[in-house]
């Protein structure tokens, strides 16, 4: 990316979200050995005036530099409990997962911010899902594990992200009693039959530990096979469906249910 169009998105994050340029896509999530639309991945796109379509990939380390990220991670956030509160209205409950970055965990009322948030939308809480991706800044272990034991207890459920990535490691897993765990899908599209050694081994040892397993980045039909194989609950991939705007998502779902 060249400096200039850097400094633009730079200058032009705060307040994007307020200008409503900030718009959450919703990536099915499905029960593997159903098929089943169970839950919903809010990921955010900005729809920026001049350059059009940013990824999050761009902007969401932008923004974590330039003290823009709360901000917008409040407007998925309250975005996402809306969607997820107004599909259960409908009877068409599904679990709501919303990525964090762990900057956002540095604020003491974190729990208590989400727990309102989805209050004042009227979502339950156990359909709600708070993602983390475990990084050098999740630096104060003890402070965030509080704050995580609050969302626990209200029913939310705390998913580490893109394990296997690199940073991912078993002790911080466990010492933030999360209840979901991400397979990331640099594992899932690994073809390496020593890597299915190892997710049959992280597999069974999150299952061991009560917590759930999602299969990211599913792109195949073998690959989905594995995974259903290895014992992952849950699939998100292109296989089963990409990110879309919440009115295509109500559409899938309903598409899907009537084939
Ligand atoms: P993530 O949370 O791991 O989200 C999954 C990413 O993988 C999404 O990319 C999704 O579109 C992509 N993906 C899903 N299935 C497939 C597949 O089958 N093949 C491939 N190649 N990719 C697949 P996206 O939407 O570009 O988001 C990238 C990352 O940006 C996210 O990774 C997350 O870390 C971050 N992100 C997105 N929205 C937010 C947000 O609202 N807040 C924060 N803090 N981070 C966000
Ligand atoms: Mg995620
Ligand atoms: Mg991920």
């Amino acid at each position: 990316m060249d400096d200039d169009v850097r400094s633009q998105l730079v200058a032009d994050l705060p307040g994007a979200a307020v200008r409503g340029e900030i718009v959450a896509f919703y990536q099915p999530q499905v029960d593997i050995l159903t098929g089943a639309v169970v839950g919903a991945e809010a990921l955010s796109r900005w729809f920026h005036p001049e350059l059009g379509l940013v990824s999050p990939e761009v902007f969401i380390p932008l923004a974590e530099a330039a003290g823009a990220i709360s901000a917008i991670g409040n407007h998925m956030l309250t975005t996402a409990c809306g969607f997820g509160a107004e599909r259960a209205r409908h009877g068409a409950s599904i679990d709501i997962a919303v990525n964090v970055s762990a900057i956002q965990l540095r604020n003491e009322d974190f729990a208590a911010d989400v727990l309102y948030c989805a209050s004042q939308h009227g979502l339950d809480p156990r359909h709600l899902t708070i993602e983390i991706t475990e990084s050098e800044a999740v630096l104060d272990i003890v402070a965030v594990g509080e704050r995580f034991d609050l969302l626990r207890l209200a029913g939310v459920t705390v998913s580490i992200d893109d394990f296997g990535r690199g940073q991912s490691s078993i002790d911080q897993l466990l010492a933030l009693q999360a209840s979901e765990l991400k397979i990331d899908q640099s594992l899932v599209q690994n073809r390496a039959a020593n890597s299915h050694t190892l997710l049959a081994a992280v597999i069974s040892f999150a299952h061991d530990k009560g917590l759930r397993v999602v299969a990211e980045g599913i792109e195949t039909p073998g690959q989905l096979a594995t995974m259903t194989t290895l014992g992952c609950d849950r699939a998100q991939g292109y296989l089963t469906g990409r990110a879309m705007p919440g009115d295509e998502f109500d559409e899938f779902v309903s598409a899907s249910r009537s084939t």
